[in-house]
């Protein structure tokens, strides 16, 4: 007991404990790299909207520039022709007191230009300082960009532009070139909410990152990842992973548990063994001293009468007997555990044999007062068995009966036949065994530790051999046993053997 704990402490200290902190570990760090994952997709989502940006307002400057260059032609229609996003282009002096629409039927777009007085005096200023600005203007469908040219008759430029000819036209090739499979980018007009142009047409996601269209302030753009968001991508990433670990720990604590089991019994097998060994030098010592008691008490010519003699030698001849079974008992083991025992089948009357055994305990059994039942059946048809082995059960069990029965001595003996088998009963009605010991009795070396047994000496062997015979006759053997209430082993033998 205080060995298995021990290897239990060892097991948990250099197995379950760390895999425990490892665990706890691994958990809290999985849950900072799915963080560091959500912040890293954060960011990228912000640089390709940082980058459409950069995109639309590089369209916008490279019109600008085109406009500028055209000033001293004013061909300002070919621009407006082959920009189909371009509503009109308005053109004015500073002041704004000489504006000019082209196309001439768009003039009521005037209005985009002469109400930004102070959007265009902040202009001026930019212009002075060398920069040149785009400033959006929004309207109802349209946005009009404003921006100073170098001073000539023209100052003032303002490109009208469709917001959304140009969100699809222009900027949509561009979304669904960054987008790819891997993102979702749409477009949204923010006064309702609705959406000008999408990459996918899958509905009702929710959108991870947006941002205002720098130039189109009216719209704006939003992004997140194809088929799931950012947080259930590293959710499921952490569910996967935490599911692994606990399969991981599981595996572990399963393999811990049986190495522990394996090495109790291994342990428990070895206490097993050198009782064994002191319990087999007993069992060996007591017939070899009696039978020299006995021989030496004959040899000195003490014994007078013929009566008394004959009882010196029968008792010297059945310890003698009682010797021989327990090393054959061993030979026997020995050949079992290392396969090699061989069974020579033929055709047997098992009531005969059972009598024969019987004959040979007559003695002891009328010496030590024991009520004896036999019943056998007369209906038993011979069956192929081996003889010598069947007997070798027959002995242990009989044996076992004698050993463990108190005061109560009751021995019975009875056969009997059911459809295809022969079934034998040996029954005492002694110590019994209690139900947890059943199944346990017929492993080697075990022997029940407590009450009687104590004094009754054994190897724990006897049942294993007699179950190792039964099954080598295709056989079966059960108990009934209750404490103090005695035992009843039944051999089952299937004709099968018969021939
Ligand atoms: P042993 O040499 O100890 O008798 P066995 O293998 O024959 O070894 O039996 C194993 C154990 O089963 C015994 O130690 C004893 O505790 C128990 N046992 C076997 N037969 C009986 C019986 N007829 N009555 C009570 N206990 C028994």
């Amino acid at each position: 007991m205080k060995n298995t704990r021990k290897i239990f402490i060892v097991l948990f200290l250099i197995v379950l404990l760390p895999a425990l902190f490892y665990s706890v570990y691994e958990i809290s760090a999985l849950n900072e790299s799915e963080e560091m994952i959500s912040h890293i997709y954060q960011r990228q989502l912000d640089a390709i909207l940082f980058s459409v940006n950069q995109y639309v307002l590089d369209v916008a400057s490279g019109w600008a520039t085109q406009i500028e260059n055209e000033i001293p032609t004013s061909r300002f229609e070919r621009i407006i022709q082959s920009n189909p996003s371009i509503k009109s282009i308005i053109v004015s002096d500073t002041s704004l007191s000489n504006i000019t629409v082209f196309p001439s039927n768009k003039s009521s777009h005037r209005a985009s230009i002469t109400s930004q007085k102070e959007m265009i005096a902040r202009l001026v200023r930019y212009q002075a300082a060398s920069y040149r600005k785009l400033e959006p203007v929004i309207e109802t469908d349209s946005t009009t960009i404003i921006f100073f040219v170098s001073p000539s008759s023209i100052n003032v430029v303002g490109i009208v532009i469709s917001n959304e000819r140009f969100i699809n036209d222009i900027i949509s090739k561009k979304l669904i070139d960054i987008a790819h499979n891997d993102f979702v980018i749409a477009v949204d007009r923010q006064s309702t909410s609705t959406t000008i142009f999408t990459t996918s047409s899958e509905q009702n996601a929710t959108f991870s990152q947006q941002r205002q269209l720098w130039i189109f302030p009216s719209h704006i753009i939003k992004i997140r990842l194809a088929g799931t968001t950012i947080q259930d991508a590293a959710q499921e990433r952490f569910n996967r992973d935490v599911i692994l670990i606990i399969i991981m720990d599981f595996i572990l604590v399963l393999g811990a548990w049986f190495v522990f089991r394996t090495i109790s019994r291994e342990m428990e097998l070895i206490a097993m063994k050198s009782d064994f060994v002191s319990n087999v030098s007993h069992e060996l010592r007591t017939p070899l001293s009696l039978i020299r008691m006995f021989a030496e008490t004959l040899e000195m010519g003490r014994v007078k009468t013929e009566k008394k003699k004959n009882e010196y030698y029968t008792t010297i001849v059945h310890e003698a007997d009682r010797l021989t079974r327990l090393i054959n008992n061993i030979l026997n083991f020995s050949r079992m555990e290392s396969n090699t025992r061989r069974y020579n089948f033929r055709p047997v009357h098992l009531n005969k044999l059972i009598s024969s055994v019987l004959a040979i305990y007559s003695y002891q059994l009328e010496k030590s007062l024991f009520t004896l039942k036999i019943e056998l059946s007369d209906d038993l048809p011979e069956i192929s068995v081996d003889e010598e082995a069947i007997a070798e059960a027959l002995h242990n069990l009989i044996d076992n009966a004698i050993k463990y029965s108190g005061e109560n001595k009751y021995l019975r003996i009875a056969t009997s036949v059911n459809q295809n088998s022969i079934i034998i009963e040996v029954e005492d009605h002694g110590i019994g065994i209690s139900i947890e010991h059943h199944s346990k009795i017929f492993e080697k070396f075990y022997r029940v530790s407590h009450g009687l047994v104590h004094t009754a000496k054994g190897s724990g062997l006897g049942l294993a051999i007699v179950q190792h015979i039964v099954h080598s006759h295709n056989g079966t053997i059960s108990i009934i046993s209750e404490p103090h209430h005695g035992s009843k082993f039944i051999i089952t033998l299937p004709f099968i053997q018969s021939k």
